[in-house]
């Protein structure tokens, strides 16, 4: 048996191109690629501008079923399906989120996909890339300093300080800074606050800077964030302060897609990180427009399973980017279902065809879900090398026994070589079948009927209950004219109830909203079905620890 590199070994043996040379071969003019050394570029949104009455390529959006805790490899099997687009011929675009660096720091892994279908250069795309969620931050904080300082001097807004709710940001794991005392010192250091920290990725503004078309739209979006409430509980916005100007200009560039590509050559736009649970878990729609127009099969990938990720991708998302995805790849390990068919997180490598069987109704959950979208789709089954030929083989039986399309990816392992079959089905759907995505619910349904719609629909719950807060809640998001957004849920993502620990495909449960937020900035009203972490701790022994760089540049431990 041939003994797998690590991701850095592999990524580093990578014979990278110029990335002038991808751009070329994608008929991005020279004057439209603003290069960020040798391997990475940012592209000006003029070349939508010149390209808008052509026609846009497919769009395919990669899913998965409730994962385990290591991930199932979805990033991976997008960028696969890229490299294997490109072996047999086709132009293929992958549009994938930018990773964080809270997590890169704190438990091993960065975000780049893996094996031999990674994005490089990775140490970069995993570090501080194109500066893009640094300027975010500073973005996010200069808002906040402008709340401070307006409070500081003359309140004239009358912002109630026990009610702002624009927090502070930074891009790293960090418990101690989830709950703060600001403005100590005496009334030439401002007026003392409870404030805190959240983790960058989990800014409106990230999820603004996602959704935006435009600079002008960024504005505009960023003018609507909420951020306060008065004395008399009325909301103050952005734009009240005045901010949005200075903020736009801040992400003047962090707002271009970043083009890189696979270790096989294959363009990669790699741009902007939404976290999955509070936002909507996709890369940027300017990335994704971008590539449609340049590729004829772009390849996209939503956070978590297809209960959070592809919901939010068609509801959110296609929404507000104006797309008509063509197929969805769901993709499924022998190891989850195994996990949904009830076997411990320690023993999903042993052989266990029974527990395999009975998870699988998790993945048909999710099939049932894509058929409800109306779409067609393929499942991606993602071989591990601790699976066996009786799991594979009877997970292939059920697959078969329902008539639905699927191919075996070896992508990890073999690169786009291990993506071809996967790859040919989807041109075959995508060919073949012409549908148009139906959203489940529409915005002038109340808060009430379109969480119920999600819960019912997707998570295939009997209903929702809303807390007496959440009802209270209802009442002044009406008032205030919040209420004909879409919903973004924030649910766990191992089950598709709300209780982590009811795996596979559980019946006769209600969800429970706990609350609501506002982030009319982005564009959608945040229902939290529990308590969700935005500033997340290090563990006991963080991978920064393990991290190292010598006089040659060789980085250690990053991965
Ligand atoms: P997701 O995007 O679903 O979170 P990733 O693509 O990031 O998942 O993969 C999660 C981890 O599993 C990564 O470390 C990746 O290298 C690894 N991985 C993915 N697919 C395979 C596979 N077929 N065999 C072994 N490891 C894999």
């Amino acid at each position: 048996k041939k003994t797998m590199l690590s991701d850095i070994e592999i990524a580093q043996k990578a014979q990278m191109k110029p990335i002038q040379e991808i751009a070329e071969q994608l008929g991005i003019f020279e004057d439209e690629l603003e290069l960020y050394g040798k391997y990475k570029a940012k592209v000006s949104l003029q070349l939508l501008n010149r390209l808008k009455d052509k026609e846009d390529g497919k769009l395919i959006l990669v899913t998965a079923i409730n994962p385990t805790p290591a991930g199932e490899g979805k990033s991976t099997v997008t960028v696969g399906l890229g490299q294997a687009f490109q072996r047999i011929g086709k132009k293929a675009i992958i549009a994938l989120r930018e990773p964080s660096l809270g997590p890169s720091m704190g438990i091993k892994g960065g975000a780049a996909g893996g094996g031999y279908s990674q994005v490089v250069p990775m140490e970069d795309i995993n570090l501080h890339f194109t500066g893009d969620i640094h300027a975010i931050t500073t973005a996010h904080n200069a808002l906040s300093a402008l709340i401070d300082n307006h409070i500081m001097q003359g309140n004239e807004l009358n912002i109630d300080p026990r009610r702002v709710i624009w927090k502070r940001v930074v891009d790293l794991n960090d418990r101690a800074l989830r709950n703060i005392v600001i403005g100590l010192g005496g009334p030439m250091q401002g007026v003392p606050r409870q404030d805190g920290f959240d983790i960058t990725v989990a800014s409106e503004v990230m999820a603004i800077l996602c959704l935006a078309d435009g600079i002008e739209d960024l504005k505009q979006k960023l003018g609507k964030i909420v951020v306060a409430y008065t004395y008399d509980k009325k909301p103050v916005t952005a734009k009240d302060l005045g901010a949005q100007g200075a903020m736009a200009l801040l992400l003047k560039d962090a707002i271009k897609p970043n083009l890189v590509q696979t270790i096989e050559n294959t363009p990669a736009f790699v741009h902007g990180g939404p976290f999955a649970n509070i936002a909507h878990g996709t890369n940027s729609i300017l990335a994704t427009k971008m590539a449609l127009k340049l590729a004829d099969y772009t390849i996209t990938e939503a956070g978590f399973g297809a209960d959070l990720g592809a919901e939010k991708f068609f509801h959110i998302a296609s929404r507000y980017g104006n797309y008509k995805p063509n197929a969805v790849v769901i993709v499924a390990t022998v190891r989850a279902l195994k996990m949904h068919g009830g076997v411990a997180k320690t023993d999903l490598a042993l052989e266990n065809v029974e527990a395999l069987r009975n998870g699988y109704a998790n993945l048909q959950k999710h099939m049932d879900t894509i058929r409800q979208f109306h779409l067609p789709f393929i499942v991606a089954i993602n071989r591990f090398p601790t699976d066996t030929e009786n799991e594979l083989q009877a997970l292939k039986e059920m697959l078969e026994a329902e008539g639905v399309p699927f191919a075996m990816t070896e992508v990890w392992e073999k690169g786009g070589e291990g993506g071809i079959e996967l790859a040919q089905k989807l041109i075959a759907i995508v060919e073949k079948e012409r549908r148009v995505h139906q959203e489940l619910y529409s915005l002038d349904q109340s808060i009430e009927e379109k969480i119920g719609t999600i819960a019912k629909m997707v998570y295939g719950a009997d209903g929702v209950e809303f807390t007496s807060t959440v009802k209270k809640q209802i009442t002044q998001f009406i008032e205030n004219g919040w209420d004909r957004l879409p919903i973004c849920m924030a649910k766990t993502q191992y089950s598709l109830s709300d209780d982590p620990t009811r795996l596979g495909r559980p019946t006769g449960f209600k969800i429970t909203i706990r609350e609501l937020r506002p982030s009319i900035g982005a564009g959608f009203i945040v229902a939290l079905t529990g308590e969700v972490m935005t500033m997340p701790g290090l563990p006991k022994k963080p991978a920064a620890l393990n991290m190292d760089i010598d006089e040659n540049g060789t980085i250690r431990g990053l991965f």
